[in-house]
Protein backbone atom coordinates (compact mmCIF):
# COMPACT_ATOMS: atom_id res chain seq x y z
CA UNK A 1 0.00 0.00 0.00
CA UNK A 2 2.70 2.27 0.98
CA UNK A 3 4.69 1.48 -2.10
CA UNK A 4 1.85 1.99 -4.48
CA UNK A 5 0.92 5.61 -3.17
CA UNK A 6 4.73 5.93 -3.43
CA UNK A 7 4.87 5.35 -6.75
CA UNK A 8 1.33 7.63 -7.30
CA UNK A 9 2.90 9.82 -6.05
CA UNK A 10 6.10 9.68 -8.65
CA UNK A 11 3.87 9.44 -11.69
CA UNK A 12 1.86 12.60 -10.08
CA UNK A 13 5.56 14.12 -9.79
CA UNK A 14 6.49 13.41 -13.38
CA UNK A 15 3.32 14.70 -15.19
CA UNK A 16 3.60 18.10 -13.10
CA UNK A 17 7.09 18.33 -14.49
CA UNK A 18 6.32 17.37 -18.11
CA UNK A 19 3.41 19.88 -18.22
CA UNK A 20 5.30 22.63 -16.12
CA UNK A 21 8.55 22.13 -18.94
CA UNK A 22 5.81 21.51 -22.10
CA UNK A 23 3.05 24.07 -21.19
CA UNK A 24 4.93 27.08 -22.91
CA UNK A 25 6.41 24.64 -25.59
CA UNK A 26 6.24 26.59 -29.13
CA UNK A 27 3.88 29.63 -30.14
CA UNK A 28 1.00 27.22 -30.48
CA UNK A 29 0.97 26.72 -26.51
CA UNK A 30 1.95 30.42 -25.90
CA UNK A 31 -0.89 31.55 -28.20
CA UNK A 32 -3.93 29.11 -26.41
CA UNK A 33 -2.48 30.59 -23.15
CA UNK A 34 -2.79 34.04 -24.25
CA UNK A 35 -6.08 33.89 -25.56
CA UNK A 36 -7.64 31.83 -22.58
CA UNK A 37 -6.38 34.92 -20.57
CA UNK A 38 -7.81 37.85 -23.26
CA UNK A 39 -10.94 36.00 -23.02
CA UNK A 40 -10.80 36.35 -19.07
CA UNK A 41 -10.01 40.11 -19.73
CA UNK A 42 -12.79 40.76 -21.95
CA UNK A 43 -15.08 38.92 -19.76
CA UNK A 44 -14.25 41.22 -16.85
CA UNK A 45 -14.63 44.45 -18.82
CA UNK A 46 -18.21 43.13 -19.79
CA UNK A 47 -17.18 41.72 -23.45
CA UNK A 48 -17.18 45.17 -25.08
CA UNK A 49 -18.35 45.80 -28.55
CA UNK A 50 -17.51 49.08 -29.75
CA UNK A 51 -13.91 47.83 -30.26
CA UNK A 52 -13.26 51.66 -31.59
CA UNK A 53 -13.73 52.64 -28.14
CA UNK A 54 -11.12 49.51 -26.92
CA UNK A 55 -7.47 49.59 -26.89
CA UNK A 56 -4.62 46.91 -25.97
CA UNK A 57 -1.30 48.10 -24.86
CA UNK A 58 1.65 45.41 -25.35
CA UNK A 59 5.33 44.64 -25.45
CA UNK A 60 4.19 41.79 -27.51
CA UNK A 61 6.72 41.94 -30.36
CA UNK A 62 9.45 43.19 -28.38
CA UNK A 63 9.71 41.06 -25.43
CA UNK A 64 10.79 37.53 -26.30
CA UNK A 65 9.85 34.09 -24.28
CA UNK A 66 12.56 31.29 -24.97
CA UNK A 67 14.15 32.59 -27.84
CA UNK A 68 11.34 33.01 -29.82
CA UNK A 69 9.61 36.24 -30.94
CA UNK A 70 6.06 37.38 -29.73
CA UNK A 71 4.87 39.46 -32.53
CA UNK A 72 2.36 36.87 -33.79
CA UNK A 73 0.34 37.22 -30.22
CA UNK A 74 -0.92 40.40 -31.59
CA UNK A 75 -3.11 38.54 -33.79
CA UNK A 76 -4.13 36.66 -30.66
CA UNK A 77 -5.29 40.29 -29.48
CA UNK A 78 -7.17 40.61 -32.91
CA UNK A 79 -8.87 37.69 -33.05
CA UNK A 80 -10.01 37.54 -29.60
CA UNK A 81 -10.83 40.85 -28.28
CA UNK A 82 -11.74 42.85 -32.45
CA UNK A 83 -8.75 45.32 -31.71
CA UNK A 84 -6.23 46.31 -34.48
CA UNK A 85 -2.75 48.06 -35.15
CA UNK A 86 -3.95 49.55 -37.94
CA UNK A 87 -6.45 51.56 -36.30
CA UNK A 88 -4.11 52.47 -33.30
CA UNK A 89 -6.41 50.34 -30.81
CA UNK A 90 -3.25 47.84 -30.40
CA UNK A 91 -0.54 49.83 -29.27
CA UNK A 92 3.29 47.99 -29.08
CA UNK A 93 5.23 49.50 -26.03
CA UNK A 94 8.91 49.32 -26.59
CA UNK A 95 10.59 47.20 -23.28
CA UNK A 96 13.76 44.91 -23.50
CA UNK A 97 13.64 41.75 -24.99
CA UNK A 98 13.75 39.71 -21.81
CA UNK A 99 10.77 41.90 -19.71
CA UNK A 100 7.67 40.17 -18.69
CA UNK A 101 4.90 39.93 -21.35
CA UNK A 102 1.86 41.68 -20.78
CA UNK A 103 -1.13 43.15 -22.29
CA UNK A 104 -3.47 45.99 -20.94
CA UNK A 105 -6.63 46.23 -22.38
CA UNK A 106 -8.90 49.19 -21.48
CA UNK A 107 -12.26 49.99 -22.79
CA UNK A 108 -13.79 54.19 -22.99
CA UNK A 109 -16.65 53.43 -21.53
CA UNK A 110 -17.53 57.44 -21.45
CA UNK A 111 -15.80 60.48 -21.88
CA UNK A 112 -13.89 60.18 -18.57
CA UNK A 113 -14.21 56.99 -17.42
CA UNK A 114 -11.19 53.83 -18.78
CA UNK A 115 -11.81 50.50 -17.17
CA UNK A 116 -8.69 48.73 -17.70
CA UNK A 117 -7.45 45.23 -17.18
CA UNK A 118 -4.24 43.71 -17.03
CA UNK A 119 -2.69 40.14 -18.09
CA UNK A 120 0.62 39.93 -17.35
CA UNK A 121 3.06 37.20 -17.68
CA UNK A 122 3.96 35.20 -14.16
CA UNK A 123 6.32 32.53 -14.49
CA UNK A 124 4.94 29.85 -17.10
CA UNK A 125 1.16 31.69 -16.69
CA UNK A 126 -0.75 34.50 -17.03
CA UNK A 127 -2.31 36.73 -14.58
CA UNK A 128 -5.39 38.43 -15.26
CA UNK A 129 -6.12 41.66 -12.97
CA UNK A 130 -9.64 42.96 -11.80
CA UNK A 131 -11.35 45.86 -13.91
CA UNK A 132 -9.26 49.25 -12.42
CA UNK A 133 -10.86 53.01 -13.53
CA UNK A 134 -7.08 54.31 -15.19
CA UNK A 135 -8.64 57.69 -15.85
CA UNK A 136 -7.03 60.41 -14.52
CA UNK A 137 -9.04 63.01 -13.59
CA UNK A 138 -9.99 64.98 -9.84
CA UNK A 139 -10.24 62.93 -7.02
CA UNK A 140 -7.80 59.83 -8.26
CA UNK A 141 -4.50 58.84 -6.77
CA UNK A 142 -1.47 57.41 -7.76
CA UNK A 143 -2.18 54.84 -5.03
CA UNK A 144 -5.01 52.88 -6.22
CA UNK A 145 -2.63 51.84 -9.52
CA UNK A 146 0.01 50.69 -8.04
CA UNK A 147 -1.79 47.40 -7.93
CA UNK A 148 -0.77 47.22 -11.40
CA UNK A 149 2.84 46.41 -10.43
CA UNK A 150 5.67 47.38 -12.46
CA UNK A 151 3.93 48.71 -15.95
CA UNK A 152 1.43 50.76 -13.80
CA UNK A 153 3.69 54.26 -14.83
CA UNK A 154 3.67 53.08 -18.64
CA UNK A 155 -0.18 51.53 -19.04
CA UNK A 156 -2.00 54.26 -17.10
CA UNK A 157 0.08 57.62 -18.95
CA UNK A 158 -0.35 55.41 -22.62
CA UNK A 159 -4.11 55.05 -22.12
CA UNK A 160 -4.83 57.97 -20.53
CA UNK A 161 -2.69 59.20 -23.48
CA UNK A 162 -4.63 57.34 -26.25
CA UNK A 163 -8.25 57.93 -24.82
CA UNK A 164 -7.49 61.60 -24.84
CA UNK A 165 -6.72 61.31 -28.82
CA UNK A 166 -3.47 62.60 -28.90
CA UNK A 167 -1.82 63.03 -31.95
CA UNK A 168 -0.17 59.80 -33.88
CA UNK A 169 3.79 60.96 -33.67
CA UNK A 170 3.39 61.94 -29.47
CA UNK A 171 2.12 58.38 -29.04
CA UNK A 172 4.94 57.10 -31.55
CA UNK A 173 7.16 58.34 -29.40
CA UNK A 174 5.81 57.47 -26.64
CA UNK A 175 5.88 53.60 -27.06
CA UNK A 176 9.45 53.90 -27.94
CA UNK A 177 10.10 55.71 -25.12
CA UNK A 178 7.72 53.51 -23.01
CA UNK A 179 6.06 56.16 -21.35
CA UNK A 180 3.98 59.16 -21.99
CA UNK A 181 5.58 61.63 -19.40
CA UNK A 182 5.20 65.20 -19.30
CA UNK A 183 8.68 65.78 -20.61
CA UNK A 184 8.41 63.27 -23.77
CA UNK A 185 5.09 65.96 -24.90
CA UNK A 186 7.60 68.21 -24.55
CA UNK A 187 9.33 67.50 -27.49
CA UNK A 188 6.46 67.86 -29.02
CA UNK A 189 6.33 71.45 -28.41
CA UNK A 190 10.53 71.69 -29.06
CA UNK A 191 9.80 69.91 -32.86
CA UNK A 192 7.25 72.30 -33.55
CA UNK A 193 9.26 75.35 -32.50
CA UNK A 194 11.92 74.02 -34.72
CA UNK A 195 10.31 73.22 -37.80
CA UNK A 196 8.38 76.68 -37.31
CA UNK A 197 10.97 79.02 -36.76
CA UNK A 198 14.44 76.73 -37.56
CA UNK A 199 13.64 75.56 -41.30
CA UNK A 200 16.53 73.92 -43.37
CA UNK A 201 17.14 75.87 -46.50
CA UNK A 202 18.68 73.83 -49.41
CA UNK A 203 21.30 71.41 -48.60
CA UNK A 204 21.44 71.63 -45.03
CA UNK A 205 20.75 68.58 -42.55
CA UNK A 206 19.86 68.70 -38.41
CA UNK A 207 22.18 67.90 -35.79
CA UNK A 208 20.24 67.56 -32.62
CA UNK A 209 22.81 68.36 -29.40
CA UNK A 210 21.06 67.02 -26.43
CA UNK A 211 22.71 69.45 -23.40
CA UNK A 212 20.75 68.91 -21.37
CA UNK A 213 18.69 65.92 -22.66
CA UNK A 214 15.53 64.51 -21.14
CA UNK A 215 12.41 62.19 -21.91
CA UNK A 216 11.60 64.83 -24.75
CA UNK A 217 14.79 63.63 -26.71
CA UNK A 218 13.22 60.63 -27.45
CA UNK A 219 10.62 61.85 -29.09
CA UNK A 220 12.71 64.32 -31.26
CA UNK A 221 14.94 61.91 -32.21
CA UNK A 222 11.66 59.49 -33.35
CA UNK A 223 9.72 62.33 -34.72
CA UNK A 224 12.33 64.10 -36.60
CA UNK A 225 14.26 60.28 -37.37
CA UNK A 226 17.51 62.11 -35.73
CA UNK A 227 19.01 59.14 -34.67
CA UNK A 228 22.04 58.59 -32.82
CA UNK A 229 23.33 56.15 -35.34
CA UNK A 230 23.13 58.24 -37.96
CA UNK A 231 24.62 61.07 -36.41
CA UNK A 232 21.87 63.11 -35.79
CA UNK A 233 21.43 63.29 -32.37
CA UNK A 234 24.33 63.66 -29.49
CA UNK A 235 23.79 63.76 -26.01
CA UNK A 236 26.27 64.85 -23.42
CA UNK A 237 25.68 64.61 -19.47
CA UNK A 238 23.80 68.37 -18.18
CA UNK A 239 20.77 68.50 -16.07
CA UNK A 240 17.80 70.54 -17.39
CA UNK A 241 17.60 72.03 -13.98
CA UNK A 242 21.24 72.73 -13.77
CA UNK A 243 22.49 76.51 -14.62
CA UNK A 244 25.53 77.11 -16.72
CA UNK A 245 26.90 80.57 -15.09
CA UNK A 246 29.72 82.39 -17.06
CA UNK A 247 31.75 85.19 -15.83
CA UNK A 248 29.16 87.40 -17.04
CA UNK A 249 25.79 85.89 -16.80
CA UNK A 250 23.66 82.77 -15.07
CA UNK A 251 21.76 80.55 -17.84
CA UNK A 252 18.61 78.29 -16.68
CA UNK A 253 15.95 76.58 -18.17
CA UNK A 254 18.72 75.31 -20.47
CA UNK A 255 16.83 73.46 -23.98
CA UNK A 256 18.65 71.42 -26.47
CA UNK A 257 21.29 72.57 -29.53
CA UNK A 258 20.01 72.35 -32.90
CA UNK A 259 22.34 72.51 -35.53
CA UNK A 260 21.57 73.30 -39.42
CA UNK A 261 24.43 72.49 -41.27
CA UNK A 262 25.45 71.57 -45.36
CA UNK A 263 28.00 69.40 -45.44
CA UNK A 264 28.85 70.73 -48.89
CA UNK A 265 29.51 74.29 -48.73
CA UNK A 266 30.67 73.56 -44.34
CA UNK A 267 27.97 76.20 -43.73
CA UNK A 268 25.12 76.51 -41.06
CA UNK A 269 24.97 77.79 -37.69
CA UNK A 270 24.10 76.28 -34.34
CA UNK A 271 20.82 77.60 -31.97
CA UNK A 272 20.54 77.17 -28.08
CA UNK A 273 17.16 76.76 -27.09
CA UNK A 274 15.40 77.72 -23.77
CA UNK A 275 12.51 75.70 -22.67
CA UNK A 276 9.88 77.19 -19.70
CA UNK A 277 8.03 74.64 -18.56
CA UNK A 278 5.25 76.76 -16.99
CA UNK A 279 4.61 75.15 -13.82
CA UNK A 280 2.29 77.91 -12.69
CA UNK A 281 0.12 78.15 -15.63
CA UNK A 282 -0.23 74.09 -15.87
CA UNK A 283 -1.16 74.07 -11.98
CA UNK A 284 -3.84 77.01 -12.51
CA UNK A 285 -4.96 74.34 -16.12
CA UNK A 286 -5.82 71.05 -14.02
CA UNK A 287 -6.99 73.04 -11.45
CA UNK A 288 -6.93 70.30 -9.02
CA UNK A 289 -6.07 71.47 -5.51
CA UNK A 290 -5.64 68.23 -4.00
CA UNK A 291 -2.84 67.09 -6.01
CA UNK A 292 0.72 66.74 -5.00
CA UNK A 293 2.88 68.37 -8.18
CA UNK A 294 6.53 67.17 -6.39
CA UNK A 295 5.88 63.40 -7.07
CA UNK A 296 7.46 62.95 -10.27
CA UNK A 297 7.01 59.89 -10.24
CA UNK A 298 3.68 60.01 -10.04
CA UNK A 299 1.89 59.04 -13.75
CA UNK A 300 -1.13 61.25 -12.44
CA UNK A 301 0.95 64.53 -12.68
CA UNK A 302 2.34 63.49 -15.91
CA UNK A 303 -1.01 63.13 -17.67
CA UNK A 304 -1.83 66.34 -16.58
CA UNK A 305 1.44 67.69 -18.12
CA UNK A 306 0.46 66.27 -21.10
CA UNK A 307 -2.58 67.62 -21.72
CA UNK A 308 -1.52 71.19 -20.50
CA UNK A 309 1.10 70.61 -23.23
CA UNK A 310 -1.30 69.50 -25.41
CA UNK A 311 -3.44 72.15 -25.41
CA UNK A 312 -1.45 74.55 -26.26
CA UNK A 313 -0.01 72.44 -29.49
CA UNK A 314 -0.19 75.43 -32.08
CA UNK A 315 1.78 77.75 -29.56
CA UNK A 316 5.48 76.40 -28.81
CA UNK A 317 6.87 79.84 -28.21
CA UNK A 318 4.60 80.23 -25.18
CA UNK A 319 7.56 77.64 -23.91
CA UNK A 320 10.52 77.85 -26.34
CA UNK A 321 12.94 80.99 -27.42
CA UNK A 322 16.28 81.31 -28.37
CA UNK A 323 19.07 81.52 -25.82
CA UNK A 324 21.58 82.40 -28.24
CA UNK A 325 23.09 81.12 -31.89
CA UNK A 326 26.44 80.67 -33.37
CA UNK A 327 27.22 80.59 -37.20
CA UNK A 328 29.01 77.89 -38.54
CA UNK A 329 31.55 78.61 -41.31
CA UNK A 330 33.82 75.08 -41.41
CA UNK A 331 34.22 71.78 -40.44
CA UNK A 332 36.25 73.10 -37.54
CA UNK A 333 33.80 75.26 -36.37
CA UNK A 334 31.06 72.05 -36.59
CA UNK A 335 33.67 70.12 -34.78
CA UNK A 336 33.92 72.09 -32.11
CA UNK A 337 30.37 71.60 -31.08
CA UNK A 338 30.11 67.88 -32.02
CA UNK A 339 32.99 65.94 -32.18
CA UNK A 340 35.24 63.90 -29.55
CA UNK A 341 36.51 66.68 -25.89
CA UNK A 342 34.23 69.41 -27.74
CA UNK A 343 32.23 71.04 -24.76
CA UNK A 344 28.95 73.08 -27.06
CA UNK A 345 27.30 74.79 -24.28
CA UNK A 346 31.41 76.47 -23.58
CA UNK A 347 31.91 77.23 -26.96
CA UNK A 348 28.27 79.19 -26.97
CA UNK A 349 27.58 80.79 -24.28
CA UNK A 350 31.48 80.79 -22.87
CA UNK A 351 32.94 79.26 -19.93
CA UNK A 352 31.24 77.82 -17.26
CA UNK A 353 32.36 80.32 -14.23
CA UNK A 354 33.57 76.74 -12.22
CA UNK A 355 36.06 75.82 -15.49
CA UNK A 356 37.52 79.69 -15.43
CA UNK A 357 41.08 79.17 -14.04
ZN1 LIG B 1 9.79 59.95 -19.50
Amino acid sequence: MKVKGLSLLAVILVVLVFSAGFAWAGMAALQDEAAVALKQAMAKLDNPTDTQNLVCLTNAGYAMIDGEGTLSLCKTVRDICGVSADTGNILRVHTAFDAPLYFALAHKTGPDTLPLVLISQNGKAFAVSEPLDVYVKKGKSFEAFKSLGRYSFSVVSMVNGWANDFPEDLMQAALYHDHLCGGVSTGFLTVGYIKKHLPLSEGQQYTYIGAPAWCQDDYILTAMNLTPGKSGYRSMKFNWTDTWKTAEKAYTNLGGLVIRYDPKTEKGDATLLKFDWRRDDMIKFTNDPDMDWNGLKNPLLHVYYSRFYLANKDHPEKFLSVIATKSIDSQADLDRLVAMGANPLAEILGKRVSDVK
